[in-house]
């Protein structure tokens, strides 16, 4: 289980890493598990347990992993922009419920050069599933593209097994994604989010 630092005075966690949490006086802080940290609803560090945190941390993972599925990508504060050569992207934080969530871009880039593109219209990707990662999000993005770009077309479907199988694996994708409200969201347009 993971390993947090309490700031005593504040009720703040942070992560052992914190240059925050290094700053605290010792009699201040304590470590606590995960466990107590939600239990007793510690308030989440801004620094710490933010977007740009995580992306940092394991930033050479992160970058591998769009690299390799073609995305380009530009941090902007806590936002994680990302750009397909038909879509725009941006993954947000919610660093109370600590899930991620999702932006999908209303329209096509024009080049794949990721631009702070705070000027194009976002809509809530409500259909995507739930994601507990970063990870899991650029597969989504990943996924969601190639199936617009019709390669999905290209998939072999020589035999009726094959066929069938493409036909079963679209219907549970519309049916997960059909199932799915994503009320994260609304929190953070609630202003949840800082
Ligand atoms: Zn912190």
């Amino acid at each position: 289980m993971k390993t947090f630092i309490q700031d005593t005075l504040r009720d703040i966690y942070h992560d052992v890493d914190c240059p925050y949490a290094q700053r605290l006086l010792k009699a201040n802080i304590r470590k606590v598990n995960e466990d107590y940290v939600f239990g007793k609803s510690l308030i989440p560090c801004r620094h710490c347990q933010s977007l740009s945190y995580i992306f940092h941390n394991r930033m050479e993972s992160y970058v591998n992993n769009m690299r390799s599925k073609n995305l380009s990508y530009m941090l902007d504060g806590n936002w994680l922009l990302i750009q397909t050569d038909v879509a725009f992207w941006k993954i947000g934080y919610d660093r109370y419920s600590r899930d991620f969530f999702l932006f999908h871009g209303n329209t096509a880039p024009e080049s794949t050069e990721v631009k702070t593109h705070d000027k194009n219209e976002y809509h809530r990707q409500a259909d995507a599933m739930h994601r507990r990662s970063l990870s899991d999000y650029l597969d989504y993005i990943y996924e969601h593209d190639r199936f617009r770009r019709g390669d999905y077309n290209h998939a072999p479907r020589g035999s009726r097994n094959q066929r069938s199988k493409c036909a079963r694996a679209r219907n549970n994708l519309k049916r997960a994604e059909r199932a799915r409200v994503y009320a994260l969201l609304d929190q953070m347009s609630a202003g949840a989010c800082g």
